[in-house]
């Protein structure tokens, strides 16, 4: 008998387990070289009083099979336990989230022609999730980007591209607006960029990006992207091409990899057996090729492709009157039409051919060094301050100025209020004080005993101080950016 490997197998919430049980019936049926272990995770592990959702023996199987096929999982709105899809990406360093997106014109109705890949980094950005409350009226949530962790996902898409045969990699960013964040992003972006000649690159903003794939997606081919700006892009691109039932993801690490749909669990249609086991699938074919079973991924897409032409749809693709949706079906009923068709090809749209996984060889690569001499300019201090008066603050604040450290601004919420701020501006209570250094190349340098001082001094006045950042020059290019307004 084959080889089969051992996979951890997680059927979720909501419409998870419709689906799953659908994509594994087609997955036993292809005789897939896979041996299941079967995990519970999700909101039924979270009630039954483990807070994190997901308990030890879940991850001894992660950590043993190193491939999870994982159906969607409910993420509570607002408070409750934080979203499992991404505290598994991160505990197992899973930093490349790859979302293919192809239509299926004229089976599936779609306005427009799309064959693209988007990746997108998995582990920070603003779903570092770390956040708090500051002030009465003020939360936060750090947006987190590190030059590895931009130096992993491009490169990624590189090579992504390379293997596979895409002419182009486009980066979305923001870094028009998020100077330092979005600009590194974009930075590594070009320096890495540079070590792929042969392939076309283009940078494309955020807002006016998501526009044109929406409306003319035969301008992309891998799209390389942050956390959340792909999180965003890729729901986009997969209803654009017919409906978010249809794509599947790979969560790819050094070490282990997570497949499942771009989807959540959909609560809305949840137990009526009309769900598209679509995504699931095609996750579930991404991960055949990554456990090197390229002709049982094969022959599923085909006969998956072959069942869609045939008409053979569920609801949310279906078309009323269109001469290709012969059949509305439900979720099992579906499966059981990819079943009918596994070893017959498509006859109009072309056939799929997998070949071994041509990724593994580049998922571990060297980082760059980076090691800048690194010189302290000063603190930003915020405080929760309730009043209105930005000139009444700068005239006290200014006379805690001390060790060479001075106030040269006050914003709030970013916008610089003092000195010479503007009546207009809306004021909440949550204002950063920045003081800077004073002192000239040449002398002692500002100490961070300094700025403990400053801290004590601005306690003292009465001032409830809620955080600082401080200011570094890295090889004397600023590290902090200036208010807006300054
Ligand atoms: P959703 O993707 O679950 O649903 C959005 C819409 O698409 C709904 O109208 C739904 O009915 C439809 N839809 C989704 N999948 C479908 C399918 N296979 N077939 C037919 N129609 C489908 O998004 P949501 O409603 O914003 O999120 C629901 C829950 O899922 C939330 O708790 C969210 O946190 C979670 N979620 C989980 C994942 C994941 O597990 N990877 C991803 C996204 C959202």
């Amino acid at each position: 008998m084959a080889h089969k490997t051992p996979i951890t197998v997680a059927y979720g919430d909501g419409i998870g387990p419709e689906i799953m049980e659908a994509v594994l019936r087609i997955l036993d049926a292809a005789e897939a070289p896979i041996e299941k272990e079967i995990i519970e995770i999700g909101e039924k592990v979270y009630l039954s009083g483990t807070s994190s959702g997901i308990g030890p023996e879940a991850w001894d199987s992660l950590r043993r099979t190193r491939v999870f096929l994982k159906a969607p999982i409910t993420t509570p709105q607002g408070g409750g336990y934080k979203s499992l899809n991404v505290t598994t990406r991160k505990a197992l360093g899973l930093y490349a989230n790859v979302r293919p997106v192809r239509t299926l014109e004229p089976y599936v109705a779609t306005k427009v022609h799309m064959d693209l890949v988007i990746v997108r980094e998995n582990e920070e950005d603003l779903y570092a999730g770390i956040e708090h409350q500051q002030t009465a009226d003020v939360v936060q949530c750090l947006k987190l980007i590190s030059r590895p962790g931009c130096e992993k996902i491009v490169r990624y898409a590189f090579e992504y591209a390379k293997a596979y045969g895409r002419k182009k990699v486009s980066c979305f960013s923001k870094d028009n607006i998020m100077k330092l964040t979005d600009g590194l992003f974009h930075k590594v972006f070009n320096e890495i960029g540079e070590e792929y000649p042969e392939i076309e690159k283009d940078h494309r903003i955020i807002d006016i990006g998501s526009a044109l794939l929406a409306e003319q997606p035969e301008k992309f081919d891998v799209i390389v992207t942050e956390n959340l700006y792909g999180d965003i892009i890729s729901d986009i691109a997969a209803q654009v091409a017919g409906s978010v039932g249809l794509c599947g993801s790979a969560n790819i690490g050094e070490q282990c990899a997570m497949f499942e749909a771009i989807h959540g669990s959909a609560p809305d249609i949840a137990g009526k057996g009309i769900a598209n086991p679509s995504g699931l699938l095609n996750g579930a074919i991404m991960m055949l090729v990554h456990i090197n079973a390229p002709e049982v991924a094969s022959k599923i897409h085909n006969a998956w492709l072959r069942t869609l032409e045939d008409g053979i749809h569920t609801a949310d693709i279906y078309k009323e009157g269109s001469e290709h949706s012969v059949r509305k079906v439900s979720t099992q009923a579906f499966a059981d039409a990819v079943i009918e068709r596994l070893g017959q090809l498509p006859e109009k749209m072309a056939t799929v051919t997998y070949n071994s996984n041509r990724e593994a060889t580049f998922r571990s690569v060297p980082l760059s060094t980076y090691n800048p001499v690194k010189t302290l300019m000063g603190v930003d201090v915020f405080i929760d301050y309730k009043g209105r008066d930005a000139n009444k603050l700068g005239a006290e604040l200014s006379k805690l100025n001390g060790d060479g450290l001075v106030l040269t601004m006050i914003s709030n919420r970013g916008v610089k209020v003092w000195p010479e701020g503007l009546p207009e501006t809306f004021m909440t209570n949550h204002f950063r004080l920045r003081y800077k250094s004073e002192i000239h190349p040449g002398e002692d340098p500002i100490r961070p005993e300094y700025i403990i001082r400053l801290l004590q001094r601005i306690m003292d006045a009465g001032f409830d101080f809620i955080k600082i950042e401080n200011l570094y020059m890295f090889d004397g290019v600023k590290g902090y950016t200036a208010g807006q307004g300054e």
